[in-house]
């Protein structure tokens, strides 16, 4: 399959048991692929310690322990089969692994204590379905790569901690003082999570309603109680009226080690909420958050923005001819396309099936045509070898609107799904509203 772009953007190398591999390896690999990677297989320990050690991207190293029974000593030419050390002590240090045991091995702890002491990212137990694996797999992904910002409103006095390092570990702190207006705070700043201090909450009890009870309140979002001395209580009351937790804030390094596991814990639920599996992006739910920050942000700095609905054109035709799987890969190479062509600030989303959203962020409609339209140009230039030799192209319509001229999130789509349907019926592959009619209505 042609094309510069790489068509899966993570990897797997998997050490395995050739006899394990056989009937799975074809049914592995689908599930991998829509999830967005790749497996490579590999039955050599060494062949598999030389790739890791060349590989320079952010992959998963995966061996299945039963392959041990598989493979030659070549320290000691009369032992047959290596052994766990031997294999653990072979791995390149700077690593991290996934170990896939028997349950026989896996019900030894002495054995889960020495992976779990020898650079284990995380083990599983055979027998392990193939789409539990890949899923499984799939959030170690999300996990290892570089953690989205978590946001953080404070009301009442700083306890004193390392802001520096709190930041370099992806959190930022907003300070408020007055409780009559958290409300307001949080609405525009949209938080992960909210801290207030006990001496703010004794001020005014019912804070912590007024955020919970919104129905427009974020269901991830932590609301929790600082406390000084312990006074079983004020946690307790506090506890009763809607606060999620109570965290000790005497030791300012405790609490921000609490805060960042906190943290981890919120930037997992919301990519499992907010986030389509097989490519990464976000989905609807993910977008809508998305997409009405930055309205109230273009808003705030007074910057345009452009909101752009994308839909391949017969595609019920390319899954009947070349079938489902075939129709996945294209809207993953779809996804590639846009996603290469986006800037800082903009938004991406895998909206349905086929339908893709984009926002354009400091975009007038105008921009936003040309930009759209250079997607679709790119995307239109992508070969498909649906069988050797047989290359084929394929195209997208899109619809635009642009904020002011259409001012929430929801009349934005309506704008552009309107216009999305008026590129159907105006003949497919193109954008619509067309140039001309951009230049007389502005
Ligand atoms: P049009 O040019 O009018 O958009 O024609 P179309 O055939 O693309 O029509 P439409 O957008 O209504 O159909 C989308 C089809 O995409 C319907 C569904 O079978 C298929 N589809 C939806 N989600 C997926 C998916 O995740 N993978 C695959 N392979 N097909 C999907
Ligand atoms: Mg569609
Ligand atoms: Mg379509």
């Amino acid at each position: 399959m042609a094309g510069h772009l790489p068509l899966y953007k993570n990897h797997v190398l998997f050490l395995s048991h050739s006899f394990f591999i056989k009937d799975n390896q074809a049914e592995l690999l689908l599930h991998a692929h829509k999830y967005d990677f790749h497996i490579r297989f590999f039955h050599e320990l060494s062949e598999f310690v030389d790739a890791v050690e060349r590989d320079h991207g952010d992959s998963l190293y995966l061996i299945d322990l039963d392959a041990l029974y598989n493979m030659q000593s070549d320290m000691h030419a009369k032992r047959k089969t290596l052994l766990l050390g031997e294999l653990l002590q072979r791995l390149p240090a700077d690593h991290r692994y996934v170990y896939l045991q028997s349950v026989r091995q896996g019900s030894r702890f002495i054995l889960q204590q020495r992976l779990v002491d020898s650079n284990c990212l995380a083990f599983a137990e055979k027998p392990i379905a193939n789409d539990v694996l890949v899923d499984k797999l799939f959030n170690l992904f999300v996990q290892q790569k570089r953690a989205d910002l978590v946001r953080v409103a404070m009301l009442g006095a700083p306890p004193g901690w390392d802001e520096a390092a709190l930041l370099a570990q992806r959190m930022e702190i907003l300070y408020h003082t007055d409780p009559q207006t958290l409300h307001l705070r949080v609405k525009e700043s949209q938080p992960d999570i909210v801290l207030i201090t006990d001496v703010e909450f004794e001020r005014t009890e019912a804070v912590v309603r007024v955020l919970k009870r919104n129905i427009e309140a974020d269901p991830v979002r932590e609301i929790i109680l600082l406390q000084r001395g312990t006074d079983p209580a004020l946690a307790r009351r506090a506890l009763d009226s809607g606060f999620d937790a109570q965290f000790d804030m005497d030791d300012p390094d405790l609490l921000a080690r609490r805060l960042l596991n906190r943290a981890d814990k919120i930037r997992i639920s919301r990519d499992l909420i907010g986030k389509d599996r097989a490519t990464g992006l976000l989905n609807k739910v993910g977008l809508q958050q998305k997409a009405q920050a930055l309205i109230c942000r273009a808003a705030l700095e007074g910057k345009p923005l452009c909101l752009g609905v994308i839909d391949i054109d017969k595609f019920k035709t390319i899954n009947d001819t070349w079938g489902h799987y075939f129709g996945d890969i294209v809207i993953k190479r779809l996804s590639l396309t846009l996603a290469a062509r986006l800037e800082e600030g903009d938004l991406l989303s895998r909206f349905g099936g086929e339908e893709f959203v984009v926002v354009f962020w400091d975009c007038t409609l105008e921009q936003g045509w040309r930009r759209l339209d250079a997607m679709r140009a790119a995307f239109g230039a992508n070969p498909f070898e649906v069988a050797p030799g047989d290359v084929r192209h394929f195209s997208f319509s899109g619809g635009l609107a642009a904020y002011p001229a259409y001012r929430s999130e929801n009349e934005l789509f309506l704008r552009a799904d309107a216009m999305l349907y008026e590129a159907k019926e105006g003949g497919r592959n193109q954008i619509r509203p067309l140039p001309q009619r951009i230049a007389q209505t502005g």
